[in-house]
């Protein structure tokens, strides 16, 4: 039944970066902060952004800037912004109504942004949004503050949560905005994206790839230390059935397969393409895609999110195997709207898990005894690999699958030194 993949893949890799080169006038695509948001005057209000198991507003996980081919008038700047629940609990397997995903659109010229490309070397602020929004979230703000009337809220939760800092400057005449609220935003990062095949600059790449993998490796380690990695032992009776009928995944051999030179991604773009599954159960059959809810269109995929990210986030509660995102086709006009588009959230079950632990070990085994003769002089060492399996043990399923990845890596490393 599956096709051939014919579509380009471009990967996104997260990256430090100034917080004001990631504001709207960069339109820039990234992790955490908060939303820059790209049209400014219909700013979404929270309720479009709640969960739809707890109702608390959904956080902000990242965005793609996704323009469109130039012959859209309408679409010129394009970008799909994504929330999350930050409810460990409401991470239900293969169910997304903990995740949100909203597209917005503008012309070339619009009254929002000038018509050529901001200058990257002059620090300079974002562009305010045109109406009042949350000191906390930027979701839109009709709620002011009671005592100074001028700092704005999307509801009574990030009021109280920004009470806190705001006290401080309430009533005085310059107020204090609310940047990163731990509570409230994931840690910040760019989102640099590649193509797949990136012969070219490959070693150039590598590089960062190593330094990245270094800075994820040692948060990890202080996630472990901190006792913020807990172990999820719901397994459902599905689960346990799958686990028996499973030994080696098919979908997952795919997935490790198409990630191994890649393995820190944190985004796979493939405009109208396919998802890379991570497991063979619980994939959406492209039929169930519901329609746009805006034009009527179909709607394709563009881009998943991999369980890469969640070692940006430093939140210990969220779990996901990928999260598909399905957007309308023709990219119809949103009218200075923020429009709904559709996610689907697919989890991988304790089966997967298994057997690619069996599969990391016995490749492990072999890693070992090349990286003994060549240890010396590489950063690289056989305690890191082991080390990183053994972490891997105490963490949930799908963040098992990142660790794990990157320690396949380190085994890959280890062959090239040969
Ligand atoms: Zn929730
Ligand atoms: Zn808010
Ligand atoms: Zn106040
Ligand atoms: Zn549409």
């Amino acid at each position: 039944m599956e096709s051939k993949e014919l579509k380009s893949i471009d990967l996104g890799f997260s990256e430090e970066q100034d917080s004001w080169l990631l504001t709207n006038r960069f339109f820039p695509s990234k992790i955490g902060g908060k939303a820059a948001w790209l049209e400014l005057e219909n700013i979404p209000d929270a309720k479009d952004l709640s969960c739809d198991y707890c109702n608390e507003p959904c956080t902000f996980l990242c965005q793609i800037y996704a323009a469109g081919t130039g012959k859209i008038s309408h679409a010129f700047h394009r970008t799909i912004f994504v929330f999350i629940c930050r409810n460990g609990k409401c991470c239900n397997i293969n169910q997304s109504g903990n995740v949100k995903v909203l597209r917005s659109q503008l012309p070339l010229i619009n009254k929002f942004y000038p018509d050529t490309p901001a200058d990257e070397s002059v620090e300079i602020e974002g562009i305010e949004p045109f109406c009042k929004v949350c000191n906390v979230c930027g979701c839109k703000g009709p709620m002011v503050c009671g005592k100074c009337k001028s700092v704005n809220y999307c509801g009574q939760h990030h009021q109280k949560i920004d009470w806190k800092s705001h006290k401080r400057s309430c009533g005085q005449e310059s107020i204090s905005k609310t940047n990163q609220i731990e509570s409230c935003h994931f840690p910040e990062y760019e989102i640099v994206i590649e193509g797949e095949d990136n012969d070219t600059d490959t070693k150039a790449k590598r590089e960062s790839d190593k330094e990245s993998e270094t800075r994820r490796f040692r948060e990890y380690e202080d996630m472990i230390k901190e006792g913020k990695i807990v172990h999820n032992g719901d397994i459902s009776e599905a689960d346990m059935k799958d686990m028996d009928d499973t030994k080696e995944d098919k979908a997952f051999g795919k997935f490790k397969k198409a990630i191994e030179s890649n393995p820190t991604q944190v985004i796979r773009y493939s405009r109208h393409g396919q998802p890379l599954w991570i497991s063979s159960t619980g994939t959406l059959n492209k039929s169930n895609v519901p329609k746009c809810s805006n034009c009527n269109g179909k709607r394709s995929f563009e881009f998943q999110i991999m369980p890469q990210m969640l070692n940006d986030l430093k939140n210990y509660d969220l779990d996901w195997g990928i999260i598909a995102i399905y957007t309308c086709e023709n990219d119809c006009n949103t009218n200075g709207k923020y429009i709904q588009e559709f996610c689907y959230k697919q989890d991988v079950t304790k089966a997967d898990s298994d057997a690619f632990d069996v599969d990391i070990k016995k490749k492990l085994q072999i890693s070992e005894d090349n990286c003994q003769i060549n240890s010396k002089d590489e950063v690289r060492s056989p305690t890191t690999i082991e080390g990183t399996s053994k972490k891997a043990k105490t963490s949930k399923n799908n963040k098992d699958i990142a660790s794990k990845v990157n320690s396949k890596k380190a085994f890959k490393e280890c062959d090239n030194w040969e």
